[in-house]
């Protein structure tokens, strides 16, 4: 583990953290800096850096606790939907660089936006542009 990461000191414990979930492989805990209240995140205990680097197994069980635990933050805090995601590297806004899931809990008319208002403009991709990346993407899974 990377001694200056803040996820990490917080699984040792080193970080005071209001935590509300743990097991021998994930925790997730209250964002300290929260946009909206219950916003959580969840982690791997393991440090990795981006979801690529995570091991499948590890990948499991943060995709078992968000979806577990995204219905019940939201009814802890009566919110009426949530957004859940991961910054993924540097250049998609990933500051601390320990994989984290959020669970955004979101409320009707809070003035917030859809995920689809974090990337910049849409880019005008043709069919044939489309079909190459459809081709790029499916070759590789
Ligand atoms: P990122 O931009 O890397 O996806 O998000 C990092 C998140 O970690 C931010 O929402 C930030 O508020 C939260 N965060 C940063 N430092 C701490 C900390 O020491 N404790 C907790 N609980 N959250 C933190
Ligand atoms: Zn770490």
């Amino acid at each position: 583990m990377p001694e200056d990461c803040i996820f990490c000191q917080i699984v040792d414990g080193e970080i005071p953290s209001r935590s509300v979930y743990e097991d021998d492989q994930v925790m997730a805990f209250l964002d300290a800096n929260p946009l909206a209240p219950g916003h959580t995140l969840v982690i791997p205990k393991e440090h990795h850096e981006t979801l690529g680097d995570l091991p499948e197994d590890a990948g499991s069980r943060v995709f078992e606790t968000l979806h577990r635990l995204a219905p019940e933050i939201e009814a802890a805090v009566d919110a009426d939907a949530s957004n859940v995601a991961f910054n993924n590297g540097e250049a998609a806004g990933q500051e601390v660089p320990h994989v984290h899931g959020h669970v955004i809990p979101r409320f009707e008319g809070d003035g917030g936006a859809p995920i689809h208002a974090i990337a910049g403009g849409r880019p005008e991709l043709s069919d044939e542009e489309l079909d190459e990346i459809a081709d790029a993407i499916a070759g590789r899974t």
